[in-house]
């Protein structure tokens, strides 16, 4: 069990809040939606059923930063790409989460480079703290501090992406200590 940070039904309900205001932004539809994989694929695909009618297209991009763990490299490198053109397409990109800002970065500018007619982007959760790469962001459903998270398709090697919650594996130095004092 790790500390909950955000509970699934208020997530539940951010998703639904998103959605209308993706549908009341302005954007023409219909939309062409790029999830960034793993991350982002149960958030974008809650946000697509809550976006419903008219539908568009809804296709991944596989992305990668590699280097230690938990840290970036600064590296983004494309590991699998879009199956569909984006070329006029009303393009939302569906992410799980901005950190740094480079994976962003590094996407905006391959789609960009493929005329699309705009592009938006709508990320769940936004670190600002540890942004690196001043990145626009339309939607942002929770602005968190810098706390490393797992769930709701977010993990830590892999693991704990099934969790219908967002937690953290990072916890707050308790205060109470059982321990002896000096
Ligand atoms: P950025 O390139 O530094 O903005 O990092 C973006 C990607 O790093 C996100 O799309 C996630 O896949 C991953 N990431 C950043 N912070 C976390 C976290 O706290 N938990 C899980 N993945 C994270
Ligand atoms: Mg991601």
């Amino acid at each position: 069990m790790f500390p909950v940070l955000i509970e699934e039904a208020v997530l539940q309900q951010r998703v639904a809040d998103l959605a209308t205001a993706i549908q009341q932004s302005g954007q023409e539809a219909p939309l062409h939606m790029v999830a960034v994989l793993e991350g982002a694929r149960c958030f974008s695909e809650d946000l697509c059923a809550a976006l419903g009618r008219p539908s568009g297209a809804y296709d991944t991009i596989r992305l990668a930063s590699y280097g230690a763990e938990r840290e970036s490299s600064g590296r983004v490198e494309l590991v699998e790409d879009l199956k569909t053109d984006v070329a006029g397409a009303s393009v939302l990109i569906v992410e799980d989460i901005v950190d740094t800002g480079r994976t962003l970065a590094f996407l905006l500018e391959l789609l960009r480079a493929r005329a699309p007619a705009s592009i938006r982007v709508c990320t769940l959760l936004s670190k600002p703290s540890r942004r690196i790469i001043d990145v626009p962001v339309d939607h942002i459903g929770f602005e968190i501090p810098d706390l490393f998270v797992i769930g709701y398709g977010m993990d830590l090697d892999g693991r704990h992406r099934d969790l219908p919650y967002i937690g953290t594996i990072e916890q707050e130095p308790t205060l109470r200590d059982s321990g002896s004092r000096p």
